[in-house]
């Protein structure tokens, strides 16, 4: 990469970034205004690859702006109408309804903000939406309208976001941040939320367990500056709650607006640099998105190069942005999607609204489990004519049950599951004794577990499964296990909590406030069972030709052999992003066997002959995930 960088200014950058380290602002800025806007890109697509793999996601989704009447006149906005004017429209229930098609999996709400609307009106699209369409998750309402509820209906935040989640929200789009910046809010929006409010929204919004997305509107009259402050203010924000799912980019549209720049739209350099930018400063952010409705078509395409992971999704309805000039289509086929993604070198994936897998439209896709233990992996591998997709081992298992998933690594629940279909190749991952990644963090001792509630990191049925067969069958507990949405829930209403991956490591090392006891599930085990206990299988489709399965397991022994010769040149980045040293990162690694001998088959029958109904269940939903019809759990 470093003969790569024309402009040397980039190379201590691009350390820092391989170090782990976090950049500053005036490191965007040198990203900003560097001439070498290929080299920056590459930058930028190398993190992507690291993060996402060769997958670019995309949803089928409809956008549904209810109405445009508000009460609010932001200068930029052509889309909103006073009560009474020829254009404003106020939609019914129904209406909506109507124009959303069946196969739809995410509906997008956001709107004006009309002055005589009831609370119960908003609370009946939501519900009417979740009834009729329960296959469809709904993404409604920005931090604005949601700081109008509250001020209007007299509501707590809180107490709106709770109703909204019980009528059918899943998630709440990003729009209305703007820019952080009360200079540009005093000149082109005074009356409308700042910075501390609309974070106040989403903060309350991750602490109730729903998710949402984050936009930047730029292009108008920000400063570089301003940008980065708002790049910095979010990542700082997804460090306290974790409930980002990724970042939007909004290229300004000037309409008729006439504010300055006087009809110009973003330049492709600016649009290209920012998703780099973006994706090289936001190092919590999952994904970062090309929003082709505002980036058009083309520069979206060449951004899934530069960095951006998601294409958004084929936004039928869409009109805010249109109104305002918008050259791109009203809404793109899904084959048009998928035919931008590929021709981008990438695997077009169809995602729900929580950046799940539902279906790859690529052939010959290899699985890497995203945590730091699969690196010594996936470090060098390099499969011939295959493509990886990053993804939690849970989707996995249901992707490979669909026939999307050549191989992977397979939680041991999901090779146990579909042991018929899958051929192991000789690896996986084994715990020596103890290995950290697996803990429960718990308030009581194991007895004390009695019927208290336990929160679960479900990515793995592994995992699960195993905690639920100590508290059963060694220690004779009988307790309630409920999900959590990773990194975005209160955990104070649990009694304890079963993380897993790279989260349990952090955990683990900084203490989880308020859960004082820890136990390293593969330390439980081995000193019950006395063998080292699996927790995932590297396999095989057994139908796939024995040419095919020779060479992904040369290709799997070769990138062991030189990712085992040096952990911290190949994981230590990932380790300091997670806030471990390199030594820790060395030990951590150290700890897992990544070959399968004896006993560690000694070990995956025994925690066969221990299964009860689970893994009847794991099949049935790898099984119900198979049928296309049927929606992911
Ligand atoms: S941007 Fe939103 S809040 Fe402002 S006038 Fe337009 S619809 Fe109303």
């Amino acid at each position: 990469m470093n003969a790569m960088l024309r402009d040397t200014t980039l190379l201590p950058i691009w350390e820092k970034i391989q170090r782990g380290e976090r950049l500053t602002l005036e490191d965007g800025l040198t990203l900003y205004r560097t001439g070498d806007v290929i080299g920056l890109g590459k930058m930028a697509h190398e993190v992507q690859k690291a993060r996402s793999g060769d997958a670019v996601y995309f949803v089928l989704n409809q956008k549904i702006e209810h109405t445009n009447v508000c009460v609010l006149s932001c200068k930029f906005c052509d889309f909103a109408a006073k009560k009474g004017d020829a254009r404003a429209y106020e939609m019914t229930s129904a209406e909506i309804l109507a124009r959303i098609s069946p196969d739809i999996k995410e509906v997008h709400i956001t709107g004006g903000m009309p002055p005589d609307w009831p609370w119960e009106r908003y609370l009946d699209i939501v519900e009417t939406i979740h009834r009729h369409l329960p296959d469809a998750d709904v993404k409604a309402f920005t931090a604005v309208e949601i700081d109008f509820f509250h001020r209007k209906f007299r509501l707590s935040v809180e107490e709106i976001l709770r109703q909204l989640k019980a009528a059918g929200v899943r998630t709440m789009p990003g729009g209305g941040a703007e820019i952080f910046s009360e200079r540009v809010r005093k000149e082109l929006f005074p009356q409308k939320i700042g910075a501390r409010e609309w974070l106040a929204v989403h903060k309350a919004a991750h602490r109730l367990g729903i998710p949402t997305n984050s936009t930047m509107l730029y292009g108008h009259i920000e400063t570089l500056e301003e940008r980065l402050v708002h790049m910095i203010t979010l990542r700082e924000a997804q460090d306290e709650t974790g409930g980002f799912l990724t970042f939007i980019p909004l290229a300004f549209q000037p309409g008729e607006t006439g504010i300055k720049p006087r009809h110009r739209f973003t330049s492709a350099v600016d649009d290209l640099r920012t998703i780099a930018v973006s994706r090289l400063m936001l190092d919590n952010i999952p994904h970062i998105k090309a929003y082709w409705v505002m980036l058009t078509e083309e520069v979206a395409a060449v951004a899934l190069n530069f960095g951006a992971d998601d294409m958004d999704g084929t936004v039928g309805g869409e009109k805010i942005a249109h109104d305002a000039g918008a050259l791109s289509p009203h809404a793109l086929k899904k084959e048009q999607i998928v035919r931008i993604i590929r021709d981008a070198g990438k695997i077009p994936v169809e995602r729900d609204v929580y950046y799940n897998p539902l279906i790859l439209h690529a052939d010959h896709v290899v699985g890497k489990i995203p945590y730091l233990n699969s690196i010594p992996f996936y470090a060098h591998l390099v499969v011939p004519d295959a493509k990886i997709l990053p993804v939690v081992p849970r989707r996995m298992g249901m992707l490979s049950a669909k026939g999307m998933m050549d191989a992977g690594l397979f939680s041991l629940m999901d090779y146990l599951a579909q042991e018929d279909r899958l051929e192991p190749l000789g690896f996986g991952l084994a715990s020596r004794d103890q290995i950290k990644s697996v803990m429960l963090f718990s308030k009581e001792g194991w007895q004390g577990l009695e019927g208290k509630r336990i929160g679960i990191m479900d990515d793995t049925a592994t995992s699960v499964q195993l905690l639920r067969i100590l508290l059963e069958n060694r220690y004779h507990v009988h307790a309630v296990l409920d999900r959590l949405h990773g990194g975005v829930n209160d955990l104070r209403d649990f009694d304890a909590v079963l993380l897993i991956g790279d989260e349990a490591l952090t955990r683990n090392k900084c203490g989880l406030p308020g859960f004082d006891l820890v136990y390293d599930l593969a330390c439980e085990w081995y000193t019950w069972q006395k063998l080292p206990f699996v927790f995932a299988v590297w396999a095989v489709q057994r139908h796939l030709d024995a040419e095919r399965k020779a060479a992904l397991r040369n290709a799997i022994e070769s990138a062991l052999e030189a990712g085992e010769s040096d952990f911290v040149s190949i994981a230590g980045a990932h380790g300091r992003r997670i806030g471990l040293t390199d030594t820790e990162t060395h030990e951590y690694l150290a700890g897992f066997n990544f070959r399968l001998g004896e006993r560690e088959w000694d070990s995956v029958h025994a925690f066969r002959a221990l299964q009860g109904p689970e893994l009847a269940r794991v099949r049935e939903l790898n099984a119900a995930s198979a049928k296309p019809e049927t929606r992911n759990p």
